[in-house]
């Protein structure tokens, strides 16, 4: 088999790169996917999250290392395999980040990367319920739109963050993102819309265009520096060599994308060489830069029912299910979270640097049984993080999970700031209308503090699924991809997805990453 160009994973990004690539239909195009069809009907309902995380039909199901951090806790780290990728089993928030964090990437010295570059990439993909204006797009096919429940304890959330002074802000994607109010969720009429809905569905019948599923790369096939295919392994379990034409893309992701560069031989010469890997090229940067989303999740116990009562009532799920099944709305509709805060820890700061996610509900992890008493959480988490981790491989093995070090909370800056926004929580649970919900404070509880409320993070803090930065974007010796996003000193291979970001965002991940692959489709259309 041959193709123009091959794309490895159909996660966020490799799904709108075959879409834009293959309406030219001079271009051949070959997307292949470790995971499955997206068949599971848990997976277009929204809150069915619950049952593809963590489940390995449709989750990698990775585990970090145990991190220093976290007192050597271990978490677990979903990602998808499955078509869509993440962006299959995520938890449909729609944000961008701020202007300032792309700005920052092209200051860095990538060209083309500042926001007034790739805003209208965002624009392009989008189909905004509200309607278009400066900021939203209605002509693409990713359905962006507004929750389809409300909670009052949630409401009494933004409430009392207003009365403690923050503004109310009605679009976190708008002219500014600080404030408090409601997400807009990747999703159409109470179904999900993840990018394989939005990108591969629409176009899946081209004649130009094949989707193989069940279809695992091993490595790069490589030739004089020269990326001239893929080995894969098929759903019937022979191994294959599948040849490019033009260029190889990888879109596996961040932690798939590194993997398969060292596999190859493209990596820090010593550590492959401690693996028995031939080097190729010796790029130290690869699986360095590794970033993250730490999130604190303080839990408060509530005198009003929460959705903890209403999942634990046999007839309330009865109710909810028929409810999603009458009209697409009600729980079973509902993002991983509700409202947002996007706040600043300090006057002095240009932009927020903590964001807040709020949930009706409350558990001891997230994926896990809500808890069997009326609460709800506020989860904060730090959104530019400076800790670095990285990914590591374990073995030559293509079939063995990486080594993940994230590498959480390793500077006092990324500390001081945690324990600022647990602070702000608090503080914003002492305002009405919330403070007269609050029968009192679960987690975390006694602690008062600051070493105290660092010490509960570190035992309880956990991912919010955003790692990025493993091949970053830049020009310096760490740099594993130029701003046209070609691996440096291998010819014909790209990578797009979110391991090219230099720092992380400052929001969820879910469209920056098809926005990075949406500039790819772009760079590639006009032979650059
Ligand atoms: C549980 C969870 C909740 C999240 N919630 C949100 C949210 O609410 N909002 C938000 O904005 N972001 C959220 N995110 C993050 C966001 O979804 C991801 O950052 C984004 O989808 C990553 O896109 P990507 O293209 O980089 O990688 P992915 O979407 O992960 O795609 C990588 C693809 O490559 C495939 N692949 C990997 N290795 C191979 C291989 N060797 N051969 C073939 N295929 C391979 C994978 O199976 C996968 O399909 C969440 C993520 C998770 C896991």
């Amino acid at each position: 088999m041959t193709a123009d160009y091959i794309i490895v994973g159909a996660g966020s990004a490799g799904c709108v790169i075959a879409n834009r690539l293959s309406a030219d239909p001079n271009n051949s195009v070959i997307l292949l996917e470790a995971g499955g069809r997206d068949w599971n009907p848990w997976i277009h309902i929204p809150v069915g999250y619950f049952k593809t995380m963590h489940n390995p039909s449709t989750d990698w199901c990775y585990r970090t290392e145990a991190d220093p951090g976290l007192n050597g806790r271990q978490l677990a780290w979903p990602r998808g395999k499955v078509l869509g990728g993440s962006s299959s089993i995520n938890g449909l928030l729609y944000v961008r980040g701020q202007p300032q964090d792309y700005d920052h990437w092209r200051q860095l010295g990538n060209a083309g990367w500042g926001w007034e570059d790739v805003k209208p990439l965002f624009l392009r993909a989008e189909k905004q319920q509200r309607g278009a204006d400066a900021y939203h797009g209605t002509a693409g096919t990713l359905s962006v739109s507004d929750p389809q429940l409300s909670r009052p304890i949630v409401d009494a959330w933004v409430k009392a963050a207003q009365a403690a002074g923050y503004p109310y802000n009605r679009d976190f994607n708008g002219e500014t993102q600080e404030g408090v109010g409601y997400f807009q969720l990747t999703a159409q009429n109470g179904r999900r819309c993840s990018a394989a809905t939005a990108f591969l569905k629409p176009v899946r019948h081209r004649p130009n265009l094949r989707i193989v599923t069940r279809a695992q790369v091993q490595r790069l096939a490589l030739e004089n520096r020269r990326a001239i295919g893929v080995h894969y392994r098929n759903a019937a379990g022979a191994d294959r060599l599948l040849r490019a034409n033009r260029e190889v893309i990888l879109s596996a992701g961040a932690i798939g994308s590194p993997q398969l560069l060292m596999l190859s031989g493209v990596g820090e010469a010593a550590h492959l060489r401690d693996l028995g890997i031939p080097v190729v090229a010796d790029l130290p940067g690869v699986g360095r830069n590794l970033q993250d989303h730490l999130q604190a999740r303080l839990v408060f116990t509530c005198h009003q029912p929460t959705l903890n009562d209403e999942a634990r009532n046999p007839l309330r799920k009865l109710a909810m299910a028929a409810q999603y099944a009458w009209n697409r709305t009600g729980p079973m509709a509902m993002a991983a979270s509700l409202a947002a805060g996007f706040l600043r820890t300090s006057p002095h700061l240009e932009t927020p640097d903590i964001q807040f996610h709020i949930q009706p509900w409350s558990a001891d992890s997230p994926g896990e049984g809500v808890h069997p008493f009326s609460a709800f959480t506020m989860s904060v988490c730090q959104l530019r993080p400076e800790s670095r981790g990285e990914i590591r491989l374990k073995s030559a093995d293509p079939f063995a999970h990486p080594l993940i070090r994230p590498n959480y909370l390793a500077t006092q800056s990324d500390q001081q700031t945690l324990v600022a926004g647990i602070k702000i929580a608090r503080a914003i649970a002492g305002f009405d209308p919330l403070r007269g919900c609050i029968s009192g404070e679960l987690r975390p509880g006694p602690a008062t503090s600051d070493d105290g409320l660092l010490e509960w993070a570190r035992n309880s803090a956990t991912t919010i699924y955003h790692p990025v930065g493993t091949c970053k974007m830049g020009a310096g010796p760490e740099a594993v991809v130029n701003h046209r996003l070609q691996v440096q000193g291998i010819e014909g291979l790209r990578i797009a997805d979110c391991s090219i970001m230099p720092s992380i965002i400052s929001g969820n991940t879910n469209a920056p990453a098809m926005m990075i692959g949406e500039k790819l489709s772009d760079l590639l259309r006009s032979g650059q």
